[in-house]
């Protein structure tokens, strides 16, 4: 079986289902293009890393056309994270760092310095009508006891039971090569069939199964989680339960920035400081904080965003 992508996989009779996640190649793409504009320093790469896995194996739990974004709001060296995974489970990812980042800095000393960082889990669906806003979550990055989080997947564990009601285990880990995932998750008891089991919410943090299987997941290390395959992975963990493989899905890095959207958002700065800066620099030149593609505008680029969309003569195709 594929090693890399999406797996997903059910426990037989069990109301708990699981997904793992190895994203190779596109992770290194991702870091490879990033690097063009300035790479982040390695406690940064292993957040995003973390954050772009966690995305996709979030994406694969629910039914959506859209895009999922995971954004960091930090209080410290690092301002903004941001991992975007779409419903084809292709991904992005970038950061804002402002400040000094030191080589073992976890996620309090990166974004959580002041008890003020946070996570916004947003759901933007890709048929939404213009001034509809996109679903979104917010939750702090400290548990109930305003501990500080240090790893990205008890966040994401915490938004789950805060908003879902839904226990959740996730395990990440991310270097330079690799950025791996691994969810368990009870599903929800709903039809006439669960009744008698009671209240949903009674279940939360009581269920033995979910509890059983969460912390078989627990034992994986960090490195046994970046380096091994699915089959011995799911083996060396659940090798004494049923286990019903059913979906392998592929994921990739994707950008979809346009030159088109740099150019509004050029035409919002304005014609004096698009002037100022070409009086400058000859060209603006702005280049994707996400894939690195760079984006020229030269003077005469600059002079037709202004020209009143009335008088701007349709492309040629259009006259034949
Ligand atoms: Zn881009």
């Amino acid at each position: 079986m594929d090693p890399r992508g999406l797996h997903r996989f059910l426990f037989e009779g069990l109301p708990v289902r699981g997904a793992f996640v190895r994203l190779t190649s596109g992770w290194q793409e991702a870091l490879r293009r990033r690097a063009t504009v300035g790479a982040f320093a390695e406690p940064v790469r292993i957040l995003l890393g973390e954050m772009a896995a966690a995305g996709v194996l979030m994406h694969s739990s629910i039914k959506f056309d859209g895009a999922l974004i995971l954004q960091i709001h930090g209080d410290g060296p690092l301002k903004l994270a941001v991992a975007e995974v779409k419903s084809d489970l292709s991904f992005r990812a970038t950061a804002k760092v402002v400040g000094e980042v030191s080589i073992n800095d976890r996620l309090g000393a990166l974004a959580n310095v002041g008890g003020m960082g946070r996570c916004a889990i947003t759901l933007d669906a890709r048929t939404r009508a213009t001034g509809v806003q996109p679903y979104q979550g917010v939750v702090p990055l400290h548990g109930d006891q305003r501990e500080s989080l240090d790893d990205f997947s008890a966040v994401i564990e915490h938004y789950m039971l805060q908003s879902e009601q839904l226990d959740t285990r996730m395990l990440l880990a991310a270097n330079d090569e690799v950025a791996a995932g691994l969810l368990l998750q009870r599903m929800p008891s709903t039809g006439l069939g669960n009744l008698a089991a009671g209240r949903d919410e009674d279940l939360i943090g009581a269920h033995e199964d979910f509890n059983r299987l969460s912390l078989l997941a627990s034992t994986l290390s960090r490195t046994e989680l970046l380096t091994l395959d699915v089959d011995t992975l799911l083996h060396r963990l659940f090798w004494e339960e049923k286990l019903q493989r059913f979906e392998v899905l592929p994921t990739r890095f994707s950008c979809s920035c346009a030159r088109s959207r740099v150019q509004q958002m050029l035409q919002g700065l304005g014609r004096v400081e698009l002037e100022e800066i070409l009086a400058e620099q000859n060209q603006v030149e702005i280049g994707c904080e996400f894939c690195g593609q760079q984006y020229r505008f030269d003077a005469v680029d600059v002079e037709e965003m202004f020209i009143p969309a009335l008088l701007q003569l349709p492309p040629t195709s259009t006259l034949q």
